[in-house]
């Protein structure tokens, strides 16, 4: 049996984040994931400049590509708005690795099946075993599935399906495209140029108004396609997509128990209005890691629920939603 302090299930924002301030206290913890790293990881990669303050990244010093948006072609039915802004995109390939590797956690990679309670600990797959447990696996999260099985299932209106396909092709519109409610669509499409010539589009809407209008997000996916190609803006209009459900803020639930922690899409989350999740990950993976060192409360309420208002008015986001969680100096 290997024993850790603390074991973090799942190497995404979430778990790499708490991980490296643990890891920076002091704390002796294990990484498990169960993918090798650098893996793919479906997602537009579209981050905000709240997300580079609390890594302590500076634009400039970004190890892995990194394009600054300054303008968002938002598309509705009728009309198209320029917003300017300042965000970014990233592949969540390189940025994902490089996250991990900052920690400086040891990683396994082995995926956790069977998790269980023994002398107040929690014993993994009858191979680790630890006091501590962060459960920062995503969407199908095994610690969440294992030690709080019992909370009441996600509301459906809260899930959201997402596809994207990321290809390398010539960037020939540079700008990052969002469109809005095309064909009754409950929620949105992209298309993000990313650095080095490669490109992500995608689309995602919640689930159940998909079921209500009776028409699968593989429908919406082709049209899309469709339209990207005639337009120009890919040369293949059938690049192999993936994708998954996940959850929105709606109704988190429980996130600590039994010296267990849920973090990111583990504990639901994603803003409810455009579907941001690595920013509330990376702050969830802070905000957890401060409650396992000092012994404090656990709580995600400083993390934003809504996207928007920092969104179309920065500034005022900034003073009313104050400084996110950061990482270790
Ligand atoms: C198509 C799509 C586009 C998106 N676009 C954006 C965007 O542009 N901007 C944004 O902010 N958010 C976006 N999101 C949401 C965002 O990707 C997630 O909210 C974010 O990745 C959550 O981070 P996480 O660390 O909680 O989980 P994840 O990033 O999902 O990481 C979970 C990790 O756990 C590992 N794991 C899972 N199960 C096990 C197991 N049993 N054992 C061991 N390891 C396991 C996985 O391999 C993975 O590495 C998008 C989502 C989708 C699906």
């Amino acid at each position: 049996m290997i024993t850790s302090e603390v074991i973090v299930v799942g190497g995404g924002p979430a778990g790499s984040s708490c991980a490296w301030r643990l890891v920076r206290a002091g704390r002796e913890t294990l990484l498990l994931d169960r993918a090798a790293f650098p893996r793919p990881k479906p997602c537009a990669g579209w981050i905000t400049p709240r997300v580079l303050r609390a890594l302590n990244l500076a634009l400039e010093a970004c190890p892995f590509g990194i394009r600054p948006i300054r303008t968002l072609h938002l598309h509705f039915p009728s009309f198209t708005i320029p917003l300017p802004t300042r965000q970014y995109a990233v592949r969540r390939v390189e940025f994902d690795a490089w996250l991990v590797g900052r920690s400086g956690v040891s990683v396994e990679r082995h995926e956790v099946r069977r998790i269980r309670r023994e002398n107040g600990g929690y014993v993994l797959d009858e191979t680790w075993r630890c006091r501590t447990l962060v459960g920062a696996g995503g969407t199908t999260c095994p610690v969440r599935r294992a030690v709080f099985g019992d909370a009441p299932p996600r509301p459906a209106h809260g899930l959201v399906v997402a596809l994207d396909a990321e290809f390398p092709q010539v960037v020939r519109d540079g700008r990052t495209h969002l469109w809005f409610g095309e064909a009754g669509l409950p929620g949105y499409a992209w298309y993000v140029p990313k650095e080095g010539g490669w490109v992500n589009v995608g689309i995602g809407g919640r689930i159940s108004g998909l079921k209500a209008r009776g028409v699968g997000l593989r429908w919406h996916w082709d049209r899309l396609l469709e339209r990207l190609f005639e337009q120009g803006l890919v040369d293949d209009p059938r690049p192999v997509a993936r994708g998954h459900a996940y959850p929105l803020r709606i109704d988190t639930g429980p996130i600590r128990r039994d010296g267990c922690y849920l973090l990111g899409d583990a504990a639901g989350l994603a803003t409810v209005d455009l579907g941001e999740g690595i920013g509330p990950a990376v702050e969830s993976g802070f905000l957890a890691a401060e409650a396992i060192l000092r012994g404090t409360a656990y709580s995600v309420a400083s993390i934003p629920r809504r996207s928007l208002p920092a969104l179309l008015f920065p500034g005022l986001g900034r003073v009313a939603r104050g400084v996110p969680p950061t990482a270790p100096g």
